[in-house]
């Protein structure tokens, strides 16, 4: 017979207590726990930090046979078993990293019935031998860890995954807990119909970090930007700074360390002693700043992490926001900060269009590009545009920089027709392809060189534009990016109309745009 819910509280309190050493639950954990102790199926939505573990390790130490977690961060599985042991709790796991020996010996406790939990890769699901070892022991719960990974719409999505939706057919009366600390309303649905979850329970705590100050810069020089944020607002204190390239994270670190900042690199191309020193110190010592590509930070659990800062536009709200959640865990005034330019769009559609896989899987990642860069160029406040993504309603936080320094806006209407009408000159020089900067400078009236050679200086949209500067008018090519009034097209980063161009070029669509820092001159004001 399954224990009352108020012995199940109990049980799973004495349990947090006694095991882990801590002395009371955080938010949802104990309504889940309870849930998933009593049989209950759970489908946890919780940011990074929140504490998602105990909501099936208790359950798994509580109820009785093996708790078994699906997991797809093979390469955190010992380091977690280790802790896990290092408390008393008997945890093993299985993966491809280990040879037959070790996984003989971890099978035969799993049958034995010594072990509380047992982490899996998921492809072990996929081998009929695996599922018969399982059905030979006694299981007490499912969790299946990182579930966003099922959602095929998701930004991380694992074939492996698809196999976990027979779990409910082999085994209908194990419980099972889902985790997961990224889920849109899309994905969520997903995760829900894929894995069979209908009748779950679902837990979703608020995605708002209250503490973490989001900030959104246009990007000039970024590695002197950073440098004066890190000089006038976190001297000596503990960061992670994001870039995308590797070479960006050599060349970053090597600037901050050369102007005094404790700044050490983290990429997958250094070696493992390095790393691992690197994230040592990181970890052990005051003030240290990492530089890293995104491969840095999962499963790192450092509280007071005072800054977290983007020199790239990262590829998701998904992923920035699990980036920037690193920020502040001690729950700590932190900043998040991210500097972004017209370049890293270019650069950005480029690598979508080059990306292998087939159109669906293109238009996926041109979705969740486009509604970074909407968080990017949106004027209201940030932390709301970033919680309606996780479809969390808010109000102004009054602490990011849109609520601090409100965007001003202006009418872009006339400036956006003479950029479009620039593009669609040039689109009929069929051969040749020209970028953001060539039409710039022809809206500017530059005879440079390349204007000259091409006869563009000829053209009626020659000098039509100098009302704005040139990172005015990069402004706008962001914008219009964002908004889908513009596309780039091949490897050259070729700016083409889109259909909704034809609109703005039409008359019948107004374009409201978000001023530069320095403010753009009217149009209507000079050419009036
Ligand atoms: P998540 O998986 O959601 O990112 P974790 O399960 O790794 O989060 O937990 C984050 C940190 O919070 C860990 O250090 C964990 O030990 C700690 N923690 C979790 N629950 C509690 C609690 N009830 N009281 C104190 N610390 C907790
Ligand atoms: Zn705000």
């Amino acid at each position: 017979p399954s224990p009352t819910p108020d012995a199940a509280g109990s049980e799973a309190l004495g349990c947090l207590r006694r095991v882990f050493g801590y002395d009371a639950f955080r938010g949802d954990q104990e309504a889940i726990i309870e849930h998933v102790v009593a049989g209950g199926d759970a489908l946890v939505l919780m940011p990074t930090g929140g504490g998602k573990s105990l909501c099936y390790q208790i359950p798994a130490l509580v109820r009785p046979g093996v708790g078994v977690v699906v997991s797809p961060l093979i390469a955190l599985m010992q380091d977690q078993v280790d802790a896990l042991r290092a408390l008393g709790v008997r945890a093993g796991f299985l993966n491809s990293t280990q040879d037959a020996d070790e996984r003989r010996m971890v099978e035969a406790e799993f049958l034995a019935g010594e072990l509380d939990l047992l982490y899996l890769a998921p492809e072990r699901l996929r081998v009929e031998s695996s599922l018969r070892l399982l059905d030979r022991g006694k299981i007490s719960l499912f969790a299946i860890d990182e579930a966003h990974c099922v959602a095929q719409w998701g930004h991380d999505f694992r074939p492996d995954y698809l196999a976990l939706s027979a779990l409910h057919e082999r085994w209908p009366d194990v419980p099972r807990i889902a985790l997961t600390a990224t889920a849109t309303e899309a994905t969520h649905t997903e995760i829900a119909s894929r894995l069979k979850l209908q009748d779950a329970r679902h837990f979703v705590a608020s995605f708002d970090r209250p503490n973490i100050q989001y900030r959104i810069a246009p990007k000039n020089d970024p590695k002197k930007q950073l440098l004066e944020l890190l000089r006038t607002e976190h001297a000596g204190d503990a960061g992670v700074v994001y870039c995308l390239s590797r070479k960006s994270v050599e060349d970053t670190a090597h600037f901050l360390a050369q102007h005094g900042i404790d700044a050490l690199p983290y990429h997958a191309g250094l070696d493992a002693g390095t790393r691992a020193a690197n994230q040592a110190r990181f970890l052990r010592e005051d003030g240290v700043v990492v530089v890293a590509t995104i491969a840095f930070g999962m499963g790192i659990d450092k509280p007071d992490v005072r800054f977290v800062a983007h020199l790239d536009l990262p590829k998701s709200v998904e992923g920035y926001y699990q980036e920037t959640g690193r920020a502040g865990r001690d729950g700590l005034p932190s900043t998040a900060w991210l500097a972004y330019g017209l370049q890293d769009v270019v650069q950005q559609r480029k690598m979508i269009d080059g990306s292998e896989g087939d159109d669906a899987h293109r238009r996926r990642l041109a979705a969740h590009l486009d509604a970074m860069l909407a968080l990017c160029e949106t004027v209201e406040c940030r932390r709301v545009r970033l919680l309606a993504y996780f479809g969390q309603a808010s109000g102004p936080c009054g602490n990011c920089d849109t609520c601090l320094t409100p965007a001003e806006t202006w009418d872009g209407t006339v400036a956006s027709q003479k950029f479009l009408s620039a593009v669609y000159r040039l689109a009929r020089e069929r051969r040749q392809k020209f970028g953001a900067g060539q039409i710039i400078d022809i809206l500017l009236g530059k005879k440079t060189a390349k204007v000259v050679q091409h006869d563009h200086d000829g053209l009626t949209v020659f000098g039509i534009g100098t009302e704005l500067s040139v990172a005015q008018w990069r402004g706008v090519v962001r914008q219009l990016l964002a908004q889908g009034l513009l596309a780039v097209e091949g490897d050259y980063g070729t700016l083409v109309l889109t259909e909704a161009s034809g609109e703005v070029l039409g008359g019948r669509r107004e374009v409201r745009l978000r001023s530069e820092p320095e403010r753009p001159a009217r149009a209507s004001a000079k050419s009036g």
